[in-house]
């Protein structure tokens, strides 16, 4: 696994993003961008180039399903949500997504998960 990986957080919530930037540094990731909304999403992406999404969902401006829509398919994509509903997960599936960790996660899921994605 390349933990030289630049990696960006988009989630509105500052803790949530701190939480995910912490739990990432203590498993040796050290390259992190980050986005409060889905407009500055978009443009991180297009700016920085990252090697991997953490996406919420829930977020203004523009939301998590239609980032997941425009860079899906580009780029590998890591849901981290509290909406928890199969319709919407599969949904996340289908536009690309390769993986969703429903809030609240533990540290050992999130870096499971990671993990797999990158492996
Ligand atoms: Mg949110």
């Amino acid at each position: 696994m390349d933990k030289n990986i630049k990696i960006l957080i988009a989630d509105d919530s500052a803790f949530m993003r701190k939480v995910l930037k912490d739990i990432l540094a203590g498993a040796g990731f050290s390259k992190f961008v980050e986005c409060g909304d889905g407009k500055e999403c978009l443009a991180k992406y297009e700016a920085e180039k990252p090697g991997l999404v953490l996406l919420d969902i829930i977020m203004p401006v523009v939301d998590g399903m239609e980032v997941l829509k425009k860079i899906g398919t580009a780029v590998k994509v890591l849901v981290i949500s509290a909406v928890g509903q199969d319709k919407i997960i599969e949904e996340t599936k289908q536009h690309g997504a390769v993986g969703y960790i429903v809030k609240p996660f533990d540290r050992k899921k999130v870096i499971d998960e990671i993990t797999k994605v990158l492996s």
